[in-house]
């Protein structure tokens, strides 16, 4: 049995960033760049007004104000015009519009007064105030963005103002789910004696969902025999990066997963990990699939997910993950009674003192129950033991 920093790092050291492809913006949130953005054109193309105002030729404010600006027309954003600017005229200027050849300088509609088609102005402007020059955004060759930069709202937004749809990102892995078990039903089915609802499912795809990933379609859940499982995991060998199974993964007689791996030619990359919950889990890879066999108890998948199936999914997409960490204090004592590392559900408030660390109770890796209300995990070395209220532990957020 391994602990879970060899774990970790294998993950690190076997599990390598997919190829780089174009993918559509939206779909690019949250992906690495595969390469360095260099802006191909000026944002903006041309120089524009930054208010709706007048815009002027500063050489024609001779001597003291007040001065009088006949208007020689109304420019609005999306307009491009083609004359110049009047001697001694001003026009009206919408923000964004193009700057009228002739005019650099800008007051806003606030600073002036209106008299029928003239503008009348009290107080000299400073020379080219309210220009936007062209290239004010970004300038062409500019580097906008670095290779490895994690895409997040921001960027697109700025990708798109470049005028690019897509971009040359490490892709999200394909990822399918899937429970085994013959005692899991479908939630929305009718219970028989001696089988129990999937609750695996939903946990993975919702925890899957929040962290923006897609799963492919919905499975039932397999049944324990070792051709269902072989014929599920082939299956997803075509089409899959990345396959998160629950169940089936320990020594029981009916655990067929790791013998379905060595039966596809794959190979065993850890299996057991010194946790509590989760020793059974196992990293496996067939070809190009990853399998990342979780064991069936529902706390256990919570706890699997967190600490692997998230390393896994950054490693595919270059991406240098490491969880929301901090040293938190314990608000209530804690029994220990396992040799191994104990990952504990835990509510993580944070206060001025710093955070402080509610434990589910009656954490079992069976009763999902136990951890509603969690939004982390503490970490608590092994060993039989009393741990007291005000320690301070490692904790993570999910
Ligand atoms: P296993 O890892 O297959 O030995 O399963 C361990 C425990 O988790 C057993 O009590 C299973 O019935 C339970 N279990 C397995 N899969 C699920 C599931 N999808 N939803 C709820 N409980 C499950
Ligand atoms: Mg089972």
């Amino acid at each position: 049995m391994i602990s879970l920093n060899e774990a970790r790092k294998i993950i690190d050291a076997s599990v390598n960033k997919r190829p780089g492809i174009a993918v559509s913006l939206p779909d690019a949130l949250g992906c690495a760049l595969d390469e360095d953005v260099i802006a191909p054109i000026d944002v903006p193309q041309f120089p524009s007004s930054r208010m709706d105002g007048i815009a002027l030729r500063f050489s024609d404010l001779k001597g003291d104000g007040p001065w009088r600006l006949p208007l020689q027309r109304t420019i609005a954003a999306g307009e491009m015009t083609s004359d110049s600017l009047l001697p001694v005229h001003a026009v009206k200027i919408m923000t964004g519009a193009p700057l009228i050849d002739g005019a650099d300088t800008i007051v806003p509609l606030e600073e002036v007064t209106f008299e029928g088609e003239q503008a009348l102005l009290h107080q000299r402007p400073s020379k080219k105030s309210s220009v936007r020059p062209r290239g004010d955004d970004i300038v062409a060759g500019q580097r906008l963005l670095d290779g490895g930069a994690v895409l997040e709202p921001i960027s697109i937004g700025a990708l798109a103002s470049l005028g690019m749809t897509s971009a040359r990102v490490i892709p999200r892995p394909r990822i399918t789910v899937f429970s085994t078990g013959s005692e899991i039903i479908e939630p929305g089915e009718k219970l028989s004696p001696g089988k129990i609802y999937d609750s695996n499912d939903g946990l993975l795809r919702t925890l899957l969902a929040m962290d923006g990933h897609r799963t492919a379609g919905h499975r039932v859940a397999i049944k324990d025999e070792p051709s269902a499982i072989l014929i599920s995991l082939r299956e997803c060998l075509r089409s899959e990066d990345l396959v998160i199974t629950t169940g089936a993964v320990s020594i029981g007689d009916f655990d067929f997963i790791p013998e379905a791996v060595f039966q596809m030619g794959g190979k065993v990359i850890f299996h057991r990990v010194s946790i509590k919950p989760g020793k059974p889990t196992l990293l496996a890879r067939v070809n190009g699939l990853w399998i990342l066999g979780l064991p069936g108890n529902p706390v256990g998948v919570l706890v699997g997910y967190h600490l692997f199936a998230r390393r896994i999914i950054a490693r595919l997409m270059g991406i240098n993950w490491a969880p929301r960490s901090a040293s938190a204090t314990l608000a209530c004592d804690l029994d220990i009674d396992s040799d191994r590392l104990c990952i504990i559900g835990a509510r993580l408030e944070e206060t001025p003192d710093g955070i402080i660390a509610h434990p589910a109770t009656r954490q079992e890796s069976n009763r999902l129950s136990s951890v509603i209300g969690t939004d982390g995990f503490i970490f608590v070395d092994g060993g039989t033991r009393a741990v007291s209220k005000n320690t301070k532990v490692h904790a993570e957020w999910l």
